[in-house]
């Protein structure tokens, strides 16, 4: 089988705690890539779900006296049910506690171990629950965690290892002849000066105190660490199994584009390429970390309560709003801070008044001196012809995540169409019955169309609500006349 499919994923969010606004930032990424390659007859698949597994899961799940697996249901549903409030169509939602994906985990290991990729050892350090990783003394931040701000905690013991330093020399090579591998560029150099830097052999597992996780097959006193069986996600998902063949993993993989976050790019970018290097499996195209959302200048904490819930946020903008705003403020792949004047402001400047306007003006004034029906198209269609060739380049900027780029260009042609009828005054061509009205709301209408298309990924329901309101104007009206066009944003006070 050959591979069809474009891959999109995002990394597994862990059921330690409910989403936010920085799960939904990465999934949305994902949606709207989806979306712009679907609208374009490219077959998508697109892949997200939760990491269950893990002590700090475990003991999440304990503090609020519910056993690990019904809390991993519930929060699991959470996600879910977020998703679908922000619009967002993934093709397949994977949990680490799926037993097929169990099973591929189990087998994976079985053939690490054989091929001696993975070995038992003995392990001892400085340790972050949450992340699951060990660090030097120098990496953390006064004794915590620079990731989760929690103390590292001394742990010895037995444990199996992924002999990573194997792959060192492998992985610089992949970087060095794949400059786009990894972006975006910052990040990139990040990673290559982590890995020229020495990689040691990292434990996978642990004989600790929980047992809420995979089992090592040979030796079920080893519970897996939940990232282990994560990264291995993205594989299993579509398919994978080290001792299954699978059509669908081969008409998918390799990923074409994994979304992570900058706090997991060591994980997807260093140990998850090594990882498939051991298992012979091609790498993915490319791995691309966005940066951090902070809120009115902090960093998101529940115990500053300064967390912004999402579903807030579409109760009173709706869904399309917050889709728009976050890619247009922040250029993907920078950190940026969420404020919800920022929002509301944006909201009504470029939502309510420059595209909001623009499309209702139009509309009235093709019913007004037209009747609602829009002439054939004329020999000079300038206008038109001008902003539809823009598309190229817009499509480009989302196909390479410069989301907040195509946005810009996009509402800067909103702005270049405004203009145009405040100079136009297409109510003194209608007075004086110029030639010149038909062939300019012509140009209105089909750019208009063209703004629709283009704003889709990110604003599909406002998008499909253009598109029908534009029906009105077509040559050959379909019953459509008298529908009011719809008001695409309420001014907010
Ligand atoms: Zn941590």
């Amino acid at each position: 089988m050959q591979k069809i499919y474009f891959y999109i994923t995002t990394p597994l969010y862990s059921v330690e705690d409910s989403p936010n606004i920085g799960h939904a930032y990465t999934t949305l990424a994902a949606d709207v890539l989806a979306r712009h390659k679907r609208a374009r007859q490219v077959p998508v698949f697109f892949q997200t779900g939760t990491e269950e597994h893990g002590s700090h899961v475990e003991k999440r799940a304990k503090d609020t006296g519910m056993a690990p697996r019904a809390w991993a249901d519930s929060v699991s549903g959470n996600f879910k049910r977020l998703w679908e409030l922000l619009n967002i169509k993934y093709d397949h939602f994977i949990r680490t506690t799926d037993p097929t994906h169990e099973k591929a985990v189990r087998a994976v290991f079985k053939k690490l171990l054989l091929s001696e990729d993975i070995y038992p050892g003995k392990h001892e350090g400085l340790f972050c629950r949450s992340c699951e990783i060990f660090y030097a003394a120098d990496e953390l931040k006064s004794g915590n965690c620079p990731v989760h701000g929690s103390p590292a905690e001394k742990v010895s013991g037995d444990a199996y290892f992924f002999r990573l330093s194997k792959y060192e020399k492998a992985l610089l090579k992949h970087y060095g002849e794949n400059p786009l591998f990894l972006a975006p560029q910052n990040r990139a150099r990040e990673i290559l000066n982590f890995v020229s830097a020495g990689l040691k052999d990292i434990p996978v597992s642990s004989g600790g105190d929980s047992s809420w996780g995979i089992k090592a097959p040979s030796n079920p006193a080893q519970i897996l660490y939940a990232w282990f069986g994560a990264l291995l996600n993205y594989a299993t998902g579509p398919g994978y199994d080290p001792d299954t063949p699978s059509d669908g993993f081969d008409m998918k993989w390799p990923a074409d584009a994994h979304l992570t976050g900058k706090e997991t790019l060591r994980f997807h970018a260093v140990v998850w390429p090594a990882m498939l290097m051991a298992l012979g499996l091609e790498l993915p195209k490319k791995i691309y970390a966005h940066g951090w959302w902070t809120v009115n200048g902090e960093k998101i904490s529940k115990s500053k309560s300064n967390a912004i819930s999402p579903e807030d946020i579409v109760r009173e903008y709706g869904a399309d709003v917050l889709r728009y705003y976050i890619f247009r403020e922040v250029p993907f792949g920078a950190d940026g801070d969420f404020s919800l004047e920022a929002l509301k402001r944006r909201y009504n400047s470029e939502l309510a008044n420059d595209l909001g306007n623009l499309f209702s003006r139009v509309l009235s004034m093709v019913r007004k001196y037209l009747e609602n029906r829009l002439p054939d198209k004329p020999e000079n269609a300038d206008l038109f012809n001008d902003i539809s060739a823009r598309g190229p380049e817009i499509n480009g900027k989302i196909d390479a995540m410069r989301f907040s780029e195509a946005l810009d260009d996009i509402w800067h042609i909103v702005g270049i169409l405004n203009k145009a009828i405040d100079d136009k005054k297409p109510w003194e061509l209608a007075r004086s019955g110029s030639e010149e009205l038909k062939p300019f709301l012509y140009d209105l209408v089909w750019s208009l169309r063209v703004i629709a298309g283009w704003i889709y990924p990110f604003m599909p329901d406002t998008a499909t609500k253009m598109q029908l309101g534009l029906a009105v104007g077509r040559t050959s009206a379909e019953g459509l006349e008298t529908q009011k066009p719809p008001t695409l944003f309420p001014r907010k006070e």
